[in-house]
């Protein structure tokens, strides 16, 4: 990668952020562009940029992301964008001569009843979670076509598959978050309030597995210098947690003593999330950030944005 014209789609992101500060710290020349100048649902637009610019590297970290709710309530934009999004970068950068691309997928692709840890060969192995199948099939096509395009032209296209991610630049609206983040607003929020209690979805007994986003970006950018294959490499800390613990830890990060109720009305979506990461160790990477001082990071980060917004 050295030397090398790094293109981050999706630098806006929470996860194309982060790529942004790490890459910072290699010697390459990092690219991004607005989504006002290049749609990236906008076939000729992409081409048309692509053509133009010719990054040598390309990490796919854009789509339209959320958690259970958005995903099960904003199912056709899930798939439509993330779909179109896939293919117009991975076929624009292949016209293009990109030398490699990292295509960036999620945990979510496996079936809902995978063994757990869940490995990279179960993929279409079986049914998907229903709540996100959209998003998953979008993902699993993006996959495909990396596969497609190595098999067929030669590209050295790659996929990762992260686990459940949060850390600064995340999303915190209130309904469509994922867990982590729509946690610490809520005891932020009841922190504030004084309220006495804190109400959490589901049972509190699904098992997540959390990596923080910049542990993440510092796996995507050892594997695109280490790895070149057709299979996908699962990005997370081999370690998972029941959400009702993930809420304690979150009330002790933000200094909340109050009651945790749970909402069984609200879905809790799969049992369980675990990636099998023998692939990545066998590839010399593994977490640093503990989940403690990620959550204690990614709220210093809420934090410092929400009194920007108010200032
Ligand atoms: P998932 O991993 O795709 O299911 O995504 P989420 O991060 O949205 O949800 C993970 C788990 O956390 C599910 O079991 C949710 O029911 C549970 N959960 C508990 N409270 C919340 C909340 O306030 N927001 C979200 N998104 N999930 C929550």
């Amino acid at each position: 990668m050295t030397g090398k014209s790094v293109y981050v789609a999706g630098h806006r992101g929470m996860v194309g952020s982060a790529l942004v500060r790490r890459l910072a710290r290699e010697n390459v020349k990092i690219i991004t562009v607005d989504r006002r100048e290049v749609d990236l649902c906008n076939q000729a637009a992409v081409f048309e940029w692509f053509a133009r610019v010719r990054p040598q590297v390309v990490f796919l970290a854009a789509a339209k992301v959320g958690g259970i709710v958005a995903n099960d309530t904003l199912r056709a934009e899930f798939i439509y964008d993330n779909i179109t999004i896939a293919a117009n970068v991975i076929q624009a950068a292949q016209q293009s001569g990109a030398e490699k691309l990292m295509l960036l997928g999620s945990s979510c692709i496996y079936p809902k009843l995978a063994p757990q840890p869940l490995r990279e060969d179960s993929v279409l192995t079986g049914p998907l979670e229903p709540t996100n199948e959209p998003y998953a099939i979008a993902k699993i096509a993006g996959i495909k076509m990396a596969e497609a395009y190595r098999s067929q032209y030669g590209s050295d296209f790659i996929s990762v598959m992260p686990t459940n991610l949060y850390g600064p630049g995340d999303n915190y609206h209130p309904e469509y978050s994922h867990v982590v983040a729509a946690l610490i607003r809520r005891f932020h929020e009841a922190k504030l309030a004084g309220s006495k209690s804190v109400v959490v979805w589901g049972t509190g007994t699904p098992r997540r597995e959390f990596l923080y986003v910049d542990d993440m970006a510092d796996a995507c950018v050892h594997l695109m210098k280490t790895y070149s294959g057709a299979e996908l490499i699962n990005i997370g800390t081999g370690e998972d947690i029941t959400i009702a613990e993930l809420a304690l830890m979150v009330a002790a990060a933000i200094g909340f003593g109050g009651e945790i109720s749970f909402d069984t009305s609200r879905p809790d979506g799969t049992p369980r999330k675990l990636l099998d990461v023998q692939r990545l160790s066998g590839l010399g990477w593994r977490a640093t950030t503990s989940l403690e001082d990620g959550i204690r990071l990614a709220y210093r980060a809420y934090r410092a944005d929400s009194d920007a917004v108010a200032a």
